[in-house]
């Protein structure tokens, strides 16, 4: 199947491993080919680990990552397919490309790696640069020379070098000026679009993820807690977590971020110890006695799951925080 899909075990694992020791049950997230999935949640809620899992700077030792029935990650035993498989693209692009390497030489090195000769990488990088929109005249500057859009694109090159069928956007636009973002967003689609590339688009920026997500991923504290296509989150949220998060969503300054507007008190737990039965319920304004000692299950709201004993009321509430969005 065209399809990347990470089973529960490897949820477990890798959510286990920073947040909690016993097993979360019954979670899995699987990301078609060409699918854009957004993953929201504030600092600490795990959604860095979930992309170094996918790129396997994590290793989980349980569980499986595939990408049209071929496992990726720290799952395989092949980092080279790995490589090749699953892009990266991080926030700071400037100090993600090595100082001393020119613009040519960043993009080239992983294709040097994937063993292209010298013909193959002079035609594919003049390809690529074409892509992100480049021109040669950018190949002998270094990352010091480049302005913070420039500098994305680059990385963008260099992580759809060999082309994989993956990227992962850790926070891709987060550091980039708001002019910006918007070229760097639309850049992305249009690559997606053309290369049929499946994103795992990392952001605290709902702003940024509402453009260009087809389903949302909402995290905290290392768990899934409601998943559901785009258009329907936003409108009709069914967690109050997320709604939490959509009424954070600022109206005025697009670039601010979560952890600026927040509305809910408090800082997000310690992974730690993490709160029992639902991991929200200190900071949940929903809360009620059963959510201190019951785990809440996936609950079915017709075009997605939310992890809330409540989540069809919450989905049926008629206001939401923000009706504008
Ligand atoms: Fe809030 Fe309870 Fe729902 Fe958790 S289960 S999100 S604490 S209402
Ligand atoms: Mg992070």
């Amino acid at each position: 199947s065209k399809s990347f899909a990470m089973d529960d075990s490897l949820l477990d694992r890798l959510f286990g491993n920073v947040t909690r020791l016993e097993a979360v049950s019954d979670v899995s997230l699987t990301v078609d080919r060409g699918e854009t999935l957004g993953v929201v949640g504030e600092s600490g809620s795990g959604k860095s680990t979930l992309a170094n899992l996918v790129t396997g700077l994590h290793t989980p030792t349980d569980g499986t990552v595939t990408i049209d029935g071929s496992p990726v990650g720290a799952a395989t035993d092949r980092p080279a397919d790995l490589l090749a498989d699953v892009g990266v693209v991080f926030q700071n692009a400037s100090s993600s490309i090595n100082p001393r390497m020119t613009v040519g030489d960043a993009i080239a090195e992983p294709l040097i790696t994937q063993g292209w000769s010298a013909d193959e990488r002079e035609e594919r990088i003049a390809e690529l640069l074409d892509l992100v929109e480049l021109s040669d005249q950018h190949l002998d500057r270094y990352a010091h020379e480049l302005s913070g859009g420039q500098a994305q694109r680059v990385s963008i090159a260099r992580a759809i070098a060999t082309e994989p069928r993956v990227l992962v956007l850790d926070e891709p636009v987060s550091a980039l000026d708001v002019s910006v973002k918007g070229s760097i967003l639309n850049l992305l689609m249009r690559i997606q679009a053309e290369l049929d590339l499946t994103y795992l688009f990392i952001s605290h920026d709902l702003s940024a993820v509402k453009h260009v997500a087809d389903r949302i991923a909402v995290m905290y504290l290392g768990e899934l807690m409601e998943v559901g296509p785009a258009a329907d989150l936003f409108e009709r949220p069914a967690h109050p977590y997320t709604q939490a998060l959509l009424a954070a969503i600022p109206d005025v300054d697009p670039s601010t971020s979560i952890e600026d507007t927040f509305v809910l008190e408090g800082d997000v737990p310690s992974p730690v110890d993490p709160p029992s039965g639902c991991v929200f319920h200190t900071r949940c304004p929903m809360a009620e006695e059963r959510c201190r000692s019951e785990v809440p299950d996936r609950i079915d709201v017709g075009r997605g799951w939310s992890r809330c004993h409540f989540a069809e009321e919450v989905a049926d509430a008629e206001s939401v925080a923000h009706e504008s969005h």
